[in-house]
């Protein structure tokens, strides 16, 4: 059974509840980490989060999504940089063990995904000494090759792995198992992140595509083994929070108290 002191939810997974409602309500159910995502956080302030953040003990254990590095022209490159940097300081403020960044997909009219896996090493590059300055880990997070289009071009653990060798330190990896489940590589690439897994996702992968539409399953309710790959990442030495990120239209719409109580119940029992 996983360490109870180690789950975090992500403030997506509980939607309905307002950013003071979701602490709150975490807290009273004995979760001690929350994944926060700029625009509740910009809504209520920085500021104020953070000090409602330390009012009931809670750890900011990610900050989501920074990245997006699509653009291709010099000005929206310099305007993606500036808006990055902002995410970079706000969460700092928040205290946040790290700001996930996502690489984007492919520009309008572009066909090359080599050429954005390019784009995304160059502004990882540009972007780490100023992330190093503040403290602040960027966790790059593969997402499932059926989001290369539209969301990123970054899809496997290997390719994380290389950029981490390539980029050096101030640079982590986020484990998804909804994204990365499926790798027959998995269990190298996980030993291979020693010491830089920046934060580690939990939901589930439901049996069918047609399933799968709606979002995310809760765990248990799907065919990964999160138990199994749990255990690698802590064998390769994670000791940070497990967060369930549960993007999902379907338990987008339940009672937040509920989703709460059967986060907590399906972490110790399918984890
Ligand atoms: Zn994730």
């Amino acid at each position: 059974m996983p360490d109870p002191a180690r789950l975090s939810i992500n403030h997506v997974t509980t939607k309905r509840w307002t950013l003071p409602d979701a602490i709150a309500g975490y807290a009273r159910n004995g979760v001690r980490g929350i994944g926060l995502w700029p625009a509740s956080v910009l809504a209520y302030g920085v500021a104020d989060t953070r000090r409602a953040l330390d009012a009931h003990g809670l750890v900011a254990t990610s900050y989501c999504c920074g990245g997006m590095f699509v653009a291709t022209g010099k000005a929206e490159r310099a305007k993606q940089r500036e808006r990055n940097r902002a995410l970079l300081e706000q969460a700092a403020e928040l205290g946040a063990k790290s700001l996930v960044c996502v690489s984007g997909g492919l520009p309008a009219g572009e066909k090359g995904l080599q050429a954005a896996r390019q784009r995304t090493a160059d502004e990882l590059a540009e972007l780490l000494p100023f992330a190093r300055s503040g403290g602040v880990t960027i966790g790059i997070e593969p997402i499932h090759p059926m989001k290369a289009a539209d969301v990123s071009s970054l899809s496997t653990l290997s390719e994380a792995n290389a950029l981490c060798d390539a980029l050096g330190d101030g640079l982590g990896i986020i484990v998804d198992v909804y994204h990365v489940w499926w790798d027959p590589d998995l269990g190298h690439e996980i030993q291979r992140a020693r010491g830089r897994i920046a934060g580690f996702h939990l939901c589930d992968w439901l049996p069918t595509m047609e399933e799968n539409i709606g979002g995310r399953g809760m765990m248990g309710d799907g065919v990964i083994d999160i138990a199994g790959i749990r255990a690698a990442a802590d064998r390769a030495g994670f000791d940070g929070f497990y967060e369930v990120e549960l993007v999902s239209t379907v338990w987008e719409q339940r009672d937040p108290v509920e989703v709460v109580k059967i986060c907590v119940d399906r972490y110790r029992t399918h984890c």
